[in-house]
């Protein structure tokens, strides 16, 4: 539906300095698709998704992340490279730029809100420069019912100027673009990158805040499911690890596929109304649920099409992160509500591109603290020919760009939902297998699959020690058999056909991990910390 804004809407919009007068308040989707292709930036899939290029940027910007340094953060939030401080002084002089700079142009409104659970409700405006900007938030907020608008109150405020570019030296960013969020005046304001993740993103770490601080709930950068006996499950995980395809399974209900949060109640509520899976090399055999969810409504982004809108997927020449968001709706299966109750089960994924990790294992809760505070992956460094070391990278509570508190505080928090609801916890290799990147393959989707359905309904034999084998260097359970996969792909040394390479390379992983480690050791307690792999190389 679109809607006039109501003299309360333009009141709040003229207190932000606004002009009213070229304002576009709650367009539909289908109005947005039409002006986004009718002036030029964006066009038609011959699936009726919109496709477009968000520019200079296709990827999120951490070290353009600031967050404003004021009485109620400088003494919460754990400063850093991650959360970078910024002057509020600053903020104030630049939003006004931002503000001077939109007043210039036609803009796009929204009301919408975050967090499925209603009592943790955030009400949310995003102002944007761009039609297709605001489909995106559309698409990936709750969408508020008419009679919900018609006494909405905005709490927080996305502003949101992808074409406004910052002088650093005047404004006090490093560069031209920015991303600051500010909790004084509960504004998030993006600049010069018309990267929509930011937006998605600028929302998430508010309530990564917000919900620990004010609500004593845990915010988790996951995705989660629930079965058919009423279980939720949940997957941690960065980015490409698996949280969006691995939750997307047609046999479980989807409740979200990247953040959500965990209440004193123990539900699990998702902060989404919708989804933004990655669709490089993507297939309709392999992921039929998110390949079917690319119709009239979703949004490609930087894809490559031929002249009838059909879509090459394996094409990364514009980036390897080529995305689709898309209303929760647009997949079959799905919980309505957002919510899910009764944690079983949590997987943490991770793509070890050093091909070492079993491609699953059991941990003990000791050892879940360990990984959760580390937050392991290793990515594939580049596309360039020629031989590529994989990327170590370890992010606190897997999603530390995000996280404006210690990882501590959310590990303790973690820990203590562990223990109350007695989860079983399993590390989930989705990366490689028969030998690091260049070496080996990516393990198998269907055999990741399988492995998890396996865990899921009881089948890993978890309490049967016969049929585990403890890891000698990584300490953790390996199941010995799992159905659906064959016996040697779950010992991950098995699978190298080469000893004295595979223990050389587990001992260089867990160095890395020792050194990570060290700088969260005086928080974390002797038991966590013999969480950690076993064996080191000296
Ligand atoms: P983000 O946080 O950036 O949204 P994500 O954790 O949701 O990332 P996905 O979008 O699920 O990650 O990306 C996983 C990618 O890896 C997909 O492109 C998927 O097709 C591919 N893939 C290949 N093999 C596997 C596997 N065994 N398990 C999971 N994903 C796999
Ligand atoms: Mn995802």
């Amino acid at each position: 539906m679109s809607v006039s804004p109501s003299a309360d809407v333009i009141a709040s919009l003229q207190k932000l300095n606004l002009n009213s007068n070229n304002i576009n308040y709650q367009l539909t989707p289908e109005e947005l698709q039409e002006i986004t292709v009718d002036n030029g930036t964006g066009r038609e899939a011959s699936s009726g998704a919109l496709a477009v290029n968000t520019g200079e940027f296709t990827g999120r910007s951490p070290k353009d992340r600031f967050i404003v340094k004021d009485d109620i953060t400088k003494d919460k939030v754990w400063w850093g490279d991650i959360n970078i401080p910024f002057d509020s002084e600053k903020f104030d002089a630049l939003f006004d730029k931002v503000i001077a700079y939109l007043n210039t142009k036609e803009l796009y409104v929204r009301d919408a809100y975050a967090c499925a659970d209603t009592d943790y409700r955030l009400n949310i405006r995003v102002i944007n420069e761009y039609p297709w900007s605001n489909m995106f938030a559309y698409n990936m907020f709750l969408r508020p019912t008419e009679e919900e608008l018609e006494d909405f109150d905005a709490e927080w405020t996305v502003v949101n100027a992808p074409g406004f570019m910052a002088d650093p030296k005047q404004d006090g960013t490093r560069q031209h673009n920015f991303a600051i969020l500010n909790f004084d005046r509960k504004i998030a304001l993006i600049g010069g990158t018309g990267y929509t993740g930011e937006i998605k993103k600028g929302i998430f770490s508010a309530l990564n805040f917000i919900l620990p601080v004010y609500k004593d709930t845990l915010p988790m950068h996951c995705s989660a499911n629930v079965g058919e006996s009423g279980d939720t499950a949940i997957f941690f995980g960065l980015s490409g690890t698996g949280k969006t395809t691995l939750s997307t399974d047609p046999d479980r209900k989807l409740i979200g596929d990247d953040e959500h949060g965990w209440t004193p109640d123990n539900t699990v509520f998702n902060f989404e109304g919708g989804c933004y899976a990655k669709v490089i090399d993507l297939s309709k055999e392999k992921e039929p649920e998110i390949y079917g969810a690319i119709k009239k409504g979703a949004i490609l982004e930087n894809v490559v099409m031929d002249d009838n809108g059909e879509v090459d997927f394996t094409d990364t020449s514009v980036t390897q992160n080529t995305r689709v968001s898309y209303p929760i709706h647009h997949i079959d299966n799905i919980q309505w509500p957002s919510i899910g109750n009764n944690v079983k089960n949590i997987f943490f994924l991770t793509a070890d591109a050093f091909g070492v990790l079993p491609p699953i294992s059991k941990l003990t809760p000791a050892q879940a603290a360990y990984h959760f505070i580390s937050g392991y992956t290793a990515k594939v460094a580049g596309t360039e020919a020629g031989v590529v070391e994989p990327q170590l990278s370890f992010s606190a509570c897997f999603g530390a760009p995000f996280m404006p508190l210690h990882p501590a505080r959310y590990a303790e928090m973690l820990s203590k939902k562990m223990k109350e609801s007695g989860v079983d916890v399993w590390l989930v290799n989705t990366g490689w297998t028969g030998g690091p990147y260049g070496v080996g393959t990516r393990m198998e989707l269907k055999y990741t699959r399988a492995m998890i359905s396996a865990a899921l309904n009881g089948e890993l034999g978890l309490y049967n020690y016969e049929k585990y084998h403890i890891h000698s260097v990584f300490g953790v359970a390996q199941p010995r058999e799992c159905p659906g996969v064959p016996t040697k792909v779950l010992s991950p040394r098995a699978t190298w056909n080469d000893d004295g390479a595979y223990y050389k390379t587990a001992f260089k992983l867990t160095n890395a991990f020792r050194e990570n480690f060290k700088k969260f050791e005086e928080h974390a307690s002797e038991e966590i910390r013999r969480g950690g792999p076993q064996r080191y190389a000296f």
